[in-house]
């Protein structure tokens, strides 16, 4: 199908309204530094090795980066920019992105947190949705070995029904408070346990509506059938699907150690062949949409374009709350703000947390605007688009 756009995505005083003319300087100078890869590699080599030698980089990190990036450094903090965005029609998900210690007490904390965030949404207009990444609750190693289903000791059991109590209280709560839940994916050698915890949780909270978001990595080979297993399984037993969709980040990691370790890279083999599987799952869940929600989470232009034709050729609304277009704080606002001001259902990713638990959250994207062909370009030339125009129209 082709994609005749309904919204456009260059107008950048759109796009940009809600920064002042200093936060587009700040925005110019961040996205004019990542876009260079040799001084992208010098700038995030140099604050690892200040983090390793424990130099006080916060305030310097706070000043340059976190503000574009970031929400604050707790859900509190925040708040100015949660209304910032809902002034105009663009609503939040609160990430906690802290990276922190890889221990019971570690995880039971992360638990708690995202319970703040659900606490937090109940009581705010702008904030549609919760989200955690399974690693903030549980050890990468053991889910590893429950995929492996290598025999777990007795304290690996005990670790393991403790991951289960932990993600069973957190989308306990979203359905109590209706709030949905996200399920970030990871990597594919974790991914069938999420998976198959999120179906769990499904069953039980998602009989009147989609409390249990799953996410599906279209670069996989393997997720389109997935998809489409997970709804026909949902059908079966009658609930709701919630499908949050990604191209995937994990891509040299994934390709990596399947050759390292010899066998076949669960990876579409170019970029072309997973567009393509990301729009055939748009379409899937359009054309199921009485039983699948779905959230595009994506910062492609014409995936986004893709879905608001689809929901048009299905006559939906386009403020039908079963579909969500969804991108990062700080980046692409050209998609974002204009979908907002055409009425379609949009959240920003807002990762909050102390800046030096950030770091690791803020190098990625780093290196993700560095290493994405043509992204950081286009982010930065609708930057320095925006700060033209502002001049010339005094
Ligand atoms: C709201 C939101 C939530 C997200 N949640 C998750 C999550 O839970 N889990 C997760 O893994 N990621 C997540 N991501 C990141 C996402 O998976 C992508 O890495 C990122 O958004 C870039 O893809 P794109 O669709 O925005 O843009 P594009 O720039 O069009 O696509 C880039 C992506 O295409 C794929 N790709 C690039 N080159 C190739 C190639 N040679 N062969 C095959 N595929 C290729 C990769 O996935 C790459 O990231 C999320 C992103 C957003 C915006």
């Amino acid at each position: 199908m082709e994609a005749t756009p309904t919204v456009s995505f260059e107008d950048t005083a759109v796009a940009f309204e809600y920064k002042s003319d200093a936060a587009m300087r700040k925005a110019n100078f961040i996205f004019s530094l990542v876009n260079h890869p040799w001084i992208s590699a010098v700038a995030t080599g140099s604050v690892k090795i200040a983090l390793w030698l424990r130099l006080p980089v916060e305030p310097l990190i706070r000043t340059m980066v976190f503000d574009h990036f970031c929400g604050g450094e707790s859900i509190d903090k925040s708040d100015a920019v949660v209304g910032l965005l809902g002034k105009y029609g663009v609503n939040t998900i609160l990430d906690y992105s802290v990276e922190g210690a890889k221990s019971e007490e570690g995880f039971d904390h992360a638990m708690e947190e995202i319970l703040h965030t659900i606490e937090k949404a109940h009581h705010s207009g702008n904030i549609p949705f919760s989200v955690f990444k399974i690693t903030g609750l549980a050890s990468a190693e053991l889910l590893e070995k429950v995929q492996r289903k290598a025999e777990l000791n007795e304290a690996e059991r005990t670790a393991f029904e403790r991951v289960r109590y932990r993600m069973d209280r957190i989308c306990k709560q979203g359905h109590a408070y209706k709030i949905p839940v996200l399920l970030d994916a990871e990597e594919t050698w974790i991914q069938d346990v999420i998976d198959s915890l999120a179906y769990e949780l499904m069953a039980r909270y998602n009989t009147e509506q989609a409390i249990v978001w799953n996410t599906y990595q279209l670069y996989r080979t393997e997720s389109l059938k997935n998809l489409k297993e997970a709804f026909h399984v949902a059908a079966m037993h009658n609930y709701f699907l919630g499908a949050k969709l990604v191209r995937g980040a994990y891509l040299e990691k994934e390709r990596k150690r399947a050759e390292d370790m010899g066998y076949p890279s669960p990876i579409h083999p170019d970029k072309g062949a997973t567009d393509k599987a990301f729009n055939q799952a748009l379409t899937f869940c359009i054309d199921n949409k009485q039983r699948i929600s779905v959230m595009c989470g994506s910062h492609n232009e014409y995936s986004n374009h893709f879905l608001t034709v689809l929901m048009e050729k299905h006559s939906m609304k386009n403020s039908d709350r079963r579909v969500w277009f969804a991108q990062l704080y700080g980046m692409s606002d050209n998609i974002s703000f204009s979908l907002a001001k055409a009425g379609y259902c949009v959240a920003k990713y807002v990762p909050y947390g102390p800046v030096r638990s950030v770091l690791p959250y803020l190098l990625r994207r780093a290196a993700e605007n560095t290493s994405v062909a043509g992204q950081s370009s286009r982010e930065l030339m609708l930057i320095k688009k925006e700060i033209k125009r502002r001049k010339t129209s005094l």
